[in-house]
């Protein structure tokens, strides 16, 4: 019935908000279109548009739901090489480098936890280098503070390859 006729690289995936604008889920579009059509959601930020015989409209990128729907509380993501990473950026805290590895910023061995705000990517180099030491005692400064992600990685997989458009409705 719909077709997304010279599209090209056009997005295959649309970002859901609630009502009160927070990310819910992604969807397809296909599912994104049915949202709009049934009058659940309207476009909030479109890329091209869907023709049909019938019909012609925005392509929804963002969408957004005209009810709040109650979410039940999302179980937090626990912290792991992989979160941390993504979370990151896959960039070292300390040099900005490429990171591969996690770093307990109050060391583990000195009675840091295992949890979001004392976890940073690092590079291989810098995890040696600063090893069981507090960041005062090498004179390193972080440039932010760790804090539990709220959305992107909580998505996983599919905000690795978020669409540019969706950036500043990801943002925790
Ligand atoms: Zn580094």
């Amino acid at each position: 019935m719909l077709s997304t006729a010279a599209v090209g690289d056009a997005p295959t995936r649309t970002l859901l908000l609630n009502a009160s604008h927070e990310p819910l889920c992604i969807v397809s579009v296909h599912r994104a279109v049915l949202l709009v059509m049934t009058g659940k959601a309207v476009v909030l930020e479109a890329d091209g548009s869907l023709h049909s015989e019938r019909l012609a409209m925005p392509l929804p990128v963002v969408l957004c739901l005209n009810r709040y729907v109650h979410v039940p509380v999302r179980r937090p993501v626990p912290p792991t090489r992989r979160t941390v990473l993504q979370r990151d950026g896959h960039r070292c805290a300390y040099c900005g480098g490429g990171a591969d590895t996690v770093d307990h910023v109050h060391p583990r061995s000195r009675g840091g936890r295992h949890e979001w705000t004392n976890v940073v990517a690092a590079c291989v180099r810098c995890n040696h280098r600063k090893a069981d030491r507090f960041l005062h005692e090498l004179g390193w400064e972080l440039e932010f503070t760790p804090r539990a992600p709220r959305w992107s990685v909580a998505f996983g997989a599919a905000a690795t390859r978020a669409e540019p458009s969706w950036s500043r409705y990801l943002v925790a």
